[in-house]
């Protein structure tokens, strides 16, 4: 499984619809300061489900919708597809390419979509369950996680590991058949 694409419309400061291909393997992302770098994985975040507006680096949810600029007035709509190749069959999902898309609107009703069918935020989770991708995993490490992390106590940075090698979901299933 991979990162495919994504597909940002009205989120942050990107007011058109952008599509940004991506192949396997690393990618970086470079460009000035202020140019939307950072908005990127915040859509990435924002998409597999985030509910705090601080973990998207703003004041209230609707500050992720395109708030205008002087050339253009401001949206009523966010919406982020987030494309990912399924061909090796890693998600529980019978299709080679997993579109999930989530929608806003100013009023902070989200429409949650797979493959542009409407979902609940619930079946993202399912269907990522087990990828190490969605919320609250360490699929995307923030500039103030990462200082967060380097300065761990090694028990913490040893979860982190454990999370990253796949072992905490067992660990987890361990603990919960010993409290039965
Ligand atoms: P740096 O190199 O400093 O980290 P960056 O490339 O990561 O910069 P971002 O933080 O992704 O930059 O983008 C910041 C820009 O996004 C700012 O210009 C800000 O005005 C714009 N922006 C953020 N939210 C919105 C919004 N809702 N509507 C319009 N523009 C927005
Ligand atoms: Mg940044």
């Amino acid at each position: 499984m991979y990162l495919k694409s994504l597909v940002l419309k009205g989120f942050k400061s990107f007011a058109d619809r952008s599509v940004l291909s991506l192949e396997p393997g690393i990618t970086s992302v470079v460009g000035p300061n202020g140019s939307g770098k950072s908005n990127i994985s915040d859509a990435v975040l924002w998409v597999l489900g985030e509910r705090n507006a601080k973990n998207l680096r703003g004041q209230a949810m609707e500050d992720v919708i395109f708030a205008g600029s002087s050339a253009r007035k401001s949206l009523g709509v966010a919406e982020v597809d987030l494309v990912l190749d399924n061909s090796d069959g890693t998600l529980p999902i019978d299709y080679d390419e997993v579109a999930l898309t989530r929608r806003m609107y100013r009023s902070g009703e989200s429409e949650y979509l797979i493959n542009g069918s409407p979902a609940r935020r619930m079946d993202f989770m399912d269907i990522l369950h087990d990828t190490g991708l969605g919320t609250g995993t360490h699929s995307i490490i923030s500039q103030g996680n990462l200082d967060a992390i380097l300065a761990s106590k090694p028990e913490d940075r040893r979860t982190l590991i454990e999370e990253a090698a796949g072992v905490l979901k067992h660990k987890q299933r361990k603990d919960r058949s010993a409290r039965k």
